[in-house]
């Protein structure tokens, strides 16, 4: 067959070279545009179809690209954005595909630029045109900051596949569920005064205290009520990030800022955690009212489960010959459930993730195309 695409390493290279960071600072967050119009061509070549879409009041993008018409089918999704890197860590420059020591290096290469890279091999290999289902590519933007991508395209979409694989670098195990993420700062306004007469003011370090009591009573309740066997650390988890207060030693601590992070389990929904959240300031609130201040640092994610007896677990467990299990980070999977039943599944590990020189063991390459090739001959032929 013709190839109408550049080859493996050429593609990679290609998507490694456009920088596509998103991050909670203006000054760093990049549009995805550039990185949307060169997939979208790569899979035009491909006789897709393509539809990109706007993210509403931001400058990124999603892209859609299809082959193939009617019910089922099955969507691969992606996101295009990365994080930011620390120039200083990175021993390689992040925007270069590096070969080195049976490794590809480069930012995005599991996480996850790369499984785009795969799709398109896969794809350009197999005679896509005796398909008899649907054949979906999703590329979303904003993943690494609030799944903004992920979310507008469940609202927007009205496209119903029978299956959607995340690929995130999951060690190509499957992966059916994970936890959610929660990030909040508390500001606590005390009233400042001379440290020689402290009942003169407020201190805002004192009222911490009591906070921190309260959420660390919280903490032990969802550890002692919340368990999920699946998880290798059981329990929700919380932990507190940072603590900020002060600026002199004779004065009345004005200012206090805590932050801190809980990861749920799927049995835990974000509404109730939100509430019994509240449930546990409330009383210090009332002691101290306006002064104490709980915000959401990021957009939260809930936690994700599809069942593992579900039919179409079942399916991917018995011709992949692998069993799914949970993990401790989160996905876009919450969102895109709405659409259809969701699994994770991807080349390379997360703990190459979001660290410098992040890599992908060559000796993923194979078994990715293997493994992936199969699930589309399962779903689509
Ligand atoms: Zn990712």
């Amino acid at each position: 067959m013709n190839r109408k695409i550049p080859s493996f390493i050429e593609i990679y290279k290609s998507l490694i070279k456009i920088p596509t960071i998103s991050s909670e600072k203006k000054t760093i967050d990049q549009s995805n545009k550039i990185f949307i119009d060169l997939l979208s061509n790569y899979f035009s070549e491909l006789n897709f179809s393509i539809q990109i879409k706007n993210i509403p009041n931001t400058n990124k993008f999603n892209m859609l690209s299809s082959f193939g018409t009617g019910k089922g089918g099955l969507l691969f999704s992606g996101h295009t954005d990365t994080v930011d890197f620390d120039q200083n860590t990175w021993t390689k420059d992040p925007f270069k595909l590096t070969e080195k020591d049976n490794k590809l290096y480069g930012l995005g290469v599991v996480d996850m630029k790369g499984f785009f890279v795969f799709l398109l091999d896969i794809i350009s290999s197999i005679n896509i045109k005796k398909i008899k289902k649907p054949i979906y590519i999703l590329a979303t933007a904003n993943e690494e900051t609030d799944m903004s991508g992920a979310r507008y395209f469940a609202q927007s979409t009205s496209i119903k596949p029978d299956c959607i694989i995340i690929g995130e670098p999951t060690c190509l195990k499957l992966v059916n569920a994970h936890k959610g993420h929660l990030s909040y700062k508390i500001d606590i306004f005390g009233h400042t005064g001379h440290s020689s007469n402290p009942d003169n003011g407020i201190n805002s370090i004192e009222i911490a205290y009591k906070v921190i009591k309260e959420l660390i009573n919280l903490k032990k309740y969802l550890q002692q009520k919340y368990s999920h066997k699946d998880f290798s650390i059981a329990h929700p988890t919380m932990n507190f990030g940072s603590i900020k207060g002060g600026n002199s030693i004779n004065r009345i601590c004005s200012l206090c800022s805590i932050t801190f992070e809980i990861r749920p389990i799927p049995q835990l929904n974000l509404k109730t955690l939100e509430v019994l959240l509240k449930e546990k300031l409330k009383k210090i609130k009332k002691k101290w009212p306006n002064r104490i201040f709980l915000k959401n640092l990021f957009f939260s994610v809930p936690a994700y489960e599809i069942s593992k007896t579900h039919h179409i677990v079942q399916k991917i467990e018995s011709f992949c010959k692998i069993k799914s299990k949970s993990v401790n980070y989160c996905t876009e999977a919450p969102f895109l459930k709405n659409i259809a039943p969701t699994l994770i599944l991807g080349p390379g590990s997360i703990e190459q993730a979001h660290y410098p020189d992040e890599y992908l063991h060559c000796d993923f390459i194979q078994p990715t195309k293997k493994i992936l090739k199969k699930i589309i001959m399962n779903f689509c032929y």
